[in-house]
Order: structure tokens, then C-alpha cells, then sequence
């Protein structure tokens, strides 16, 4: 990389990174915040507020990942963080019930018709962790299916040809992972029925569940075909199969319902995260009565944990839902339309080959002129032009998920300045996209 492509300094946050590399692996806490696919010094963060956030070196960016989606009100909300800063004033952790973890629930599922019943986390891998183990107890059978390019966290199952991190990296594996636990995952391309069909019909008796992202967003946003959920779901019935989608990037952020708002199809098992902790570690699984049943202490199947309904984490949460109305929904989808065709104008104007692809607010640009329906076709995209894209806004005061395969984010706090701020920065890095090379 020369050093062209970075034409900024950012000492503050490269003192940071030095002294956290001597002392945690690669200098961060989750892979991609390294910056490794795009190059350069990742930015340490001090505050966000709103659409904001200002790094370690005084410099404000327009934040477009959010959290890697949490922050749809945008950052330092001023009631989430009343309701943080109540709930930390009554005390932290109590490994008790209390009441926050029901009334988080209970918005839960007051929003999402299939869930019947929900048993809160503490992180999104918990939770798809919790519905494989659930559903393997739940149907005494062992294979799970999963897409390419779908990211489900970090479980040792689902670690097969997953999206995000394990993308950005072309990971083919992870050392560390057993084949008897790898064996027991079946990864098929994604939007594909047949090989689905397939895979049921090689199988017999033996597959627990489908698990996919309800709209994948983890290989870039790729949305489901029409009717692939749907098949899915049929399938998965057809063949005493569960049917569990993972709604922990899309949930109450594609909608008030999360993308099973969008499509309605009904599933056995959900799994979620992110925007129902309101920026803190809260996430869940729930679905069918009768499957939740099956779960400790009500059923045989364990699972435990010691900050799981976390009080502040609960409150921070349920402050969230309580404001994402309507009326929540219609700005962020709105703002997300204005950056959308503010991104196709600069990259048709410098005639870049791009497809920009949403799912409801979430939306992704691939440096390709094809539609992109699965991981293949993903990883096929120009990702070079991406990085000098990337660079330039980042110069500019623009802050994209490190990666072309990630979603970006928007919340509701990006206002008209904001927006300006992207629409200002976007010429000059769609001009760098032009003229990057492989
Ligand atoms: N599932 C999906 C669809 C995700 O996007 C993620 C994280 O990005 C996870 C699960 C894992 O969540 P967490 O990072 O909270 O463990």
C-alpha cells in the first residue's frame, strides 16, 4: 500500500493500537476493527454523539457503521442514557430476576408475532449458540444447515464459510474448530432451494435445523431471493426440521418487527442482538412455546448465564425499543434512501461499476456491475476499489465498516448536516475508486 492512500495521520490512535498490540492480539478486541482488509491505523474512539463519533486524534466522523448496528438512535441518546445512568444507580448486577429482563421481553414480544417466548443473553453468539443446542435437543437429531457468507458469531458449528470477519480475512477455517463439530454442519450457497432439497433428501432424520440470517447482511447485504425463507421454512417443516432465523442484525432495525416485519414468514426458532441491548451486551433466542419448553429449568436442555438480564443492559434496551415508533422507522429508512442514492450518483458520475443492494434501512455497495445473490458472487466484486473508497472518506470525515463485506448503518440522528457531510466526501472517494488499481 503506498502511502498515498493515506493521506492523513492519525498518531494518537497508532500510539493506542501500538500499545494495545503489546498486549492483546492484533491490538483488538473483535477481528475486523483491525482495519487489516483496508490497510492503515484503525481509529481509537472517545465519544460519539448522534451521528458522530471523534477519535483519539480530535477528529469527527459521520458514523455509518453504528456499532456494527446497535446505535439506531445514534450515539449518547439523551433518554437511553437516562435510563442507564437510573439503572446503574440502583446496582449492577444482582444474579437475581428482576424486573427489567420481563418488561424487555415483554417488548419483545409484543413486536415479533412468533416469538411466543424469549430467554435473554448476553451476545449474539450466545444466542445462536442456545438455538442450535435447543434445537438439536428439542428434534434429537444432530446436522445443522447453514449459507455461505452468513456470520452467526463466532460458534464452533457455525463456523463454516462464514460472512463477516471470517470473510474479510478468507479464512477457509478456523484452527481450533474439531471436525466432528464441522462435520455436523452442512453449508450450502445461499438464495438456493435445490441444493436445500438436497441436503434434506442425503439426510434423512438427521437435520436438526436451518439456521440463516433472516436477511443476510454479514457478506455485504445480500437479501433472500423471493420466497427462499419461505421455502426454507416449508422445507424445514416438510422434513421435521426446525426453522431458525437469525434477526440479530436485522431485528428492530429493518423494521418495528425486524425483517420478519418485512416478509412475514413465520419462523420456529429467532435469534437476536445488537439494537435490543441499546449498546450494551443483550441479546436473545425465542420462538415456538412448545421448543422454549424444552430449556432449563422448564426441560432438559441447559443453558445459563451469570450476567444474562443484566439490569443495566435491560434498561438500556427497553429505553431503545420504547422510542423506535413508526415514526423512529420512517426517519431511518428515509435517511438511508438519501445516502443510498447520494453513493450512486458519485460512483455513476465517475462511472464506477457498483451495485448497491439494501434490505430495508441496511444497505451495502459491491464493486461489481452484477446483482449479488450469494457469497460467490460477493467475493467476485472489485474489493481494491473499496479500499481506496473507504480511505478517501475516511480523510473526509466519513467512518464505513472497514470491509466490503459488511452492511453499513444508519440511525436516526443523521440529520441534514450530516448527510451533507457524506454528500461533501463522497465525490473525491468515488473519484479514488476510478482510479484504484489491483
Ligand atoms: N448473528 C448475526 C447475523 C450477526 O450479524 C452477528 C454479529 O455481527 C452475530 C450473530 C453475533 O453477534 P455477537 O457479535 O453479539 O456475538
Amino acid at each position: 500500500m503506498s502511502e498515498l492512500a493515506y493521506p492523513y495521520e492519525a498518531p494518537a490512535s497508532q500510539a493506542l493500537f501500538d500499545r494495545a498490540a503489546a498486549v492483546t492480539p492484533g491490538g483488538v478486541n473483535s477481528p475486523v476493527r483491525a482495519f487489516r482488509a483496508v490497510g492503515g491505523t484503525p481509529r481509537f474512539m472517545v465519544s460519539g454523539t448522534g451521528p458522530y463519533l471523534t477519535d483519539a486524534d480530535g477528529r469527527e466522523y459521520v458514523d455509518l457503521v453504528c456499532s456494527w448496528g446497535p446505535m439506531i438512535l445514534g450515539h449518547a441518546h439523551p433518554e437511553v442514557v437516562a435510563a442507564v445512568q437510573e439503572a446503574v444507580a440502583r446496582g449492577t448486577s444482582f444474579g437475581t430476576p428482576a424486573e427489567g429482563e420481563v418488561a424487555l421481553a415483554e417488548a419483545m414480544v409484543e413486536r415479533v408475532a412468533p416469538l411466543e417466548e424469549v430467554r435473554l443473553v448476553s451476545s449474539g453468539t450466545e444466542a445462536t449458540m442456545s438455538a442450535i443446542r435447543l434445537a438439536r435437543g428439542f428434534t434429537r437429531r444432530t446436522k445443522v444447515i447453514k449459507f455461505a457468507g452468513c456470520y452467526h458469531g463466532h460458534v464452533d458449528s457455525l463456523l463454516a464459510a462464514a460472512g463477516s470477519g471470517v470473510a474479510t480475512f478468507a479464512l477457509p477455517d478456523t484452527p481450533g474448530v474439531t471436525g466432528a463439530q464441522a462435520s455436523d454442519t452442512i453449508v450450502l450457497p445461499y438464495n438456493d432451494l435445490e441444493a436445500v432439497h438436497a441436503a434434506f433428501a442425503a439426510h434423512p432424520g438427521e437435520i436438526a435445523c436451518v439456521i440463516t440470517e433472516a436477511s443476510p447482511g454479514n457478506m455485504g447485504v445480500v437479501p433472500p431471493l423471493p420466497g427462499f425463507n419461505q421455502g426454507l421454512k416449508d422445507a424445514c417443516a416438510a422434513n421435521g426440521a426446525l426453522f431458525v432465523s437469525d434477526e440479530v442484525m436485522t431485528g428492530f432495525r429493518t423494521s418495528r418487527a425486524g425483517w420478519f416485519g418485512v416478509e412475514g414468514v413465520v419462523p420456529d426458532l429467532m435469534t437476536f442482538g445488537k439494537v435490543m441491548g441499546g449498546g450494551f451486551p443483550a441479546a436473545a433466542f425465542g420462538g415456538r412455546a412448545d421448543v422454549m419448553a424444552h430449556l432449563a429449568p422448564a426441560g432438559p436442555v441447559y443453558q445459563a448465564g451469570t450476567l444474562s438480564g443484566n439490569p443495566v443492559a435491560t434498561a438500556a434496551g427497553l429505553a431503545q425499543l420504547r422510542l423506535l415508533d413508526d415514526a423512529a422507522y420512517d426517519t431511518v429508512d428515509a435517511v438511508s434512501e438519501r445516502i443510498q442514492s447520494l453513493v450512486t450518483e458519485a460512483l455513476t458520475k465517475e462511472g464506477v461499476a457498483h451495485t448497491l443492494q439494501t434490505a430495508s434501512n441496511m444497505f451495502s455497495v459491491f464493486f461489481t456491475d452484477r446483482p449479488v445473490t450469494n457469497y460467490d458472487e460477493a467475493r467476485a466484486q472489485e474489493s481494491f476499489r473499496f479500499t481506496a473508497f473507504f480511505h478517501s472518506l475516511l480523510a473526509n470525515g466519513v467512518y464505513l465498516p472497514p470491509s466490503s463485506f459488511e452492511s453499513w448503518f444508519v440511525s436516526t440522528a443523521h440529520d441534514e448536516r450530516a448527510v451533507q457531510r457524506v454528500a461533501d466526501a463522497l465525490p473525491a472517494a468515488a473519484r479514488a475508486a476510478a482510479e484504484a488499481t489491483a
